[in-house]
């Protein structure tokens, strides 16, 4: 018995990058779950890292990481989120991880004597990956990173034109994302970039089946029929890409425009008629939510780049739509409240209802944080810490409350009493860069916890990316002050949640719960965190363990430093 075949579709983008071939091909995953399909995606990125890992976020965007440890291209947490598929590291190609394949293999003597070259090389290394990569599903949502016309796509581009041909028309088929902008001083929207893109792709052999035409405004036949006939591909091929305020409209829209129903009949798939309603209520919950508005401060360091917080963005965007209330995020750059006094932090943070601080590396910012950190334990306001944020906030309060002078972590003061260090067997390869703690770990809870209370379980896994670690030699003076441990490792060795009873909320992590969030449900720490910041915002936030007060109570709150 032969395995099933899977069909693929490659996904391309034109004129301009970020243009939304991510989040398009995540809409196209979902949209074929809902018809009952089996998808999978893969990312092609054409830079020669080897992984994004080592990027910085101001060049990438946040590196997200997969269950297995990979650190990859952000476009597989859309993937994530969207659909039911699970990342793994075979899911993200880059140009170097497969340079780095093939020339290993030219090393080892396997290629025979042979020329090593970009045809057929690097293009079988592509097409060997992609195809075990995707091995087992009905469908395969294949994105090619990059604006055709890129010099580094090529080799991809040149992949995917042979694999539509090995596999033939109905099993292939190519979506390609271009923009279609509206003029004004013409009043009209301009097809002429996406005539050109298309033009290219042709060029290097690979016609497009179907066009999505980023666009602010419905696309009319005419203009349809207009890019039909430059693009050489079928009017009902033609879909209108309109920009969105929800993300999650998107499977919606793309069902309205009859995309599924095309791409089924292309990849000549039976399947029924996909179920939309999940996600009219998602976008519904998200338009109109009845129960307010929870302001929540986010103190970091990449605060001018949106796309390096990405999935914590979506993380808390879950954790409004499970609340039924709306969060606006105030993002709040580190590096300024260090540079105020006692009222200016008070300014900055003033009508925020919670505060949360992520995950980083380096120094930068970091003194800041914790002053912010400092500011939510003492006015008794929400707080989050994610990795980073964890360790900033062990070190607040190993400094304000244990007693432990500048305590801080190895990573930033090589001098200071480190409550936050590498482990020892890490310090041993200190010089050689200590290795990171990445991927799927097991955590176990403490009973009654409110770590406990949100997941409502025991027993987790969450996804780490990070070198340093709770330093068990502070272990003991910390819990005595009332510092509550109340994740670990198994074994117990490794420290992975915190937080404080004595205050409405204030949890911190070691791992990064927004890599697990998804739309539909929201992950449990940021469906309680929201909900404690919601509580304030509406003023019944009661100290944990007691009832919650039903009207407004004077509670301590943020307004009260005023
Ligand atoms: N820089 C810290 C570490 O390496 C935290 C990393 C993070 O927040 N992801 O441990």
């Amino acid at each position: 018995m032969g395995a099933k075949r899977t069909k693929y579709l490659f996904t391309t983008g034109g004129v301009v990058s970020s243009i939304g071939k991510g989040l398009a091909s995540a809409s196209i995953g979902a949209l074929l779950e809902a018809r009952g399909l089996r998808v999978t995606h893969v990312k092609l990125d054409p830079y020669i890292n080897v992984d994004p890992g080592t990027m910085s976020p101001y060049q990438h965007g946040e590196v997200y990481v997969t269950d297995d440890g990979a650190e990859t291209d952000l476009d597989l947490g859309h993937y994530e989120r969207f659909t039911n598929a699970r990342m793994t590291r075979a899911n993200n190609l880059t140009t170097g991880k497969i340079y780095q394949a093939v020339i290993s293999k030219e090393r080892r003597g396997e290629y025979l004597g042979a020329t090593v070259q970009v045809i057929p090389h690097i293009t079988d290394e592509i097409k060997a990956r992609l195809l075990e990569a995707t091995a087992g599903v009905d469908v395969a949502i294949v994105e090619i990173g990059g604006t055709v016309g890129d010099i580094e796509s090529l080799p991809f581009l040149e992949a995917v034109r042979q694999l539509k041909l090995e596999l033939g028309p109905t099993n292939a088929v190519s979506v390609h994302v271009t923009l279609v902008p509206y003029i004004s001083a013409a009043s009209e929207l301009k097809t002429k970039p996406t005539q050109h893109s298309v033009k290219e792709l042709r060029e290097i052999g690979i016609q497009p089946d179907i066009l999505l035409c980023r666009t602010d405004r419905p696309l009319d036949r005419a203009v349809k029929e207009k890019i039909s006939l430059f693009a050489n591909v079928p009017v009902d091929g033609v879909i209108s890409a309109l920009d969105v305020a929800c993300l999650y409209e998107l499977p919606g829209l793309f069902h309205a425009e009859g995309l599924d129903e095309l791409l089924c009949e292309r990849l000549n798939i039976w399947s029924r008629q996909p179920d939309m309603a999940p996600w009219q209520r998602l976008v519904e919950r998200f338009t109109r939510p009845t129960r307010g508005t929870a302001v929540i401060a986010v103190v970091g360091k990449y605060v001018h780049l949106r796309d390096s917080y990405k999935s914590l963005h979506e993380a808390l965007v879950h954790g409004a739509i499970a609340n039924d209330c709306r969060v606006d995020l105030r993002y709040v750059d580190s590096e300024t409240l260090e540079k105020t006094d006692a009222a200016g932090v008070a300014e900055a943070l003033a009508d925020c209802h919670a505060i949360l601080v992520p995950g980083g590396f380096g120094e930068r910012g970091t003194e800041g944080k914790i002053t912010a950190i400092r500011y939510a334990r003492e006015k008794a306001l929400p707080f989050f810490g994610i990795c980073l944020g964890m360790q900033l906030a062990v070190a607040e309060f190993a400094r304000h409350v244990a007693g432990i002078e500048h305590a801080n972590s190895a990573e930033f003061d090589p001098r200071a009493p480190a409550v936050i260090d590498l482990m020892p067997e890490q310090r041993a390869v200190r010089e050689k860069g200590a290795t990171m703690r990445l991927g799927a770990y097991p955590c176990v809870l403490e009973k009654g916890s409110l770590a406990h209370e949100a997941y409502g379980t025991l027993e987790i896994s969450e996804r780490h990316r990070h070198r340093y670690e709770v330093n068990n030699d502070f272990r003991e003076a910390l819990v005595s002050k009332g510092l509550v441990l109340s994740g670990t490792s198994p074994d117990k060795r490794l420290v992975e949640v915190v937080e404080l009873p004595n205050h409405p909320y204030f949890l911190g992590c070691q791992f990064h719960p927004e890599l697990k969030s998804r739309p539909m449900t929201g992950h449990p720490l940021f469906v309680r965190f929201v909900k404690a910041a919601l509580d304030h915002a509406l003023g019944r936030l009661a100290p944990r363990g007691r009832e919650e007060r039903p009207s407004p109570a004077p509670g301590p709150t943020v307004h009260s430093v005023h």
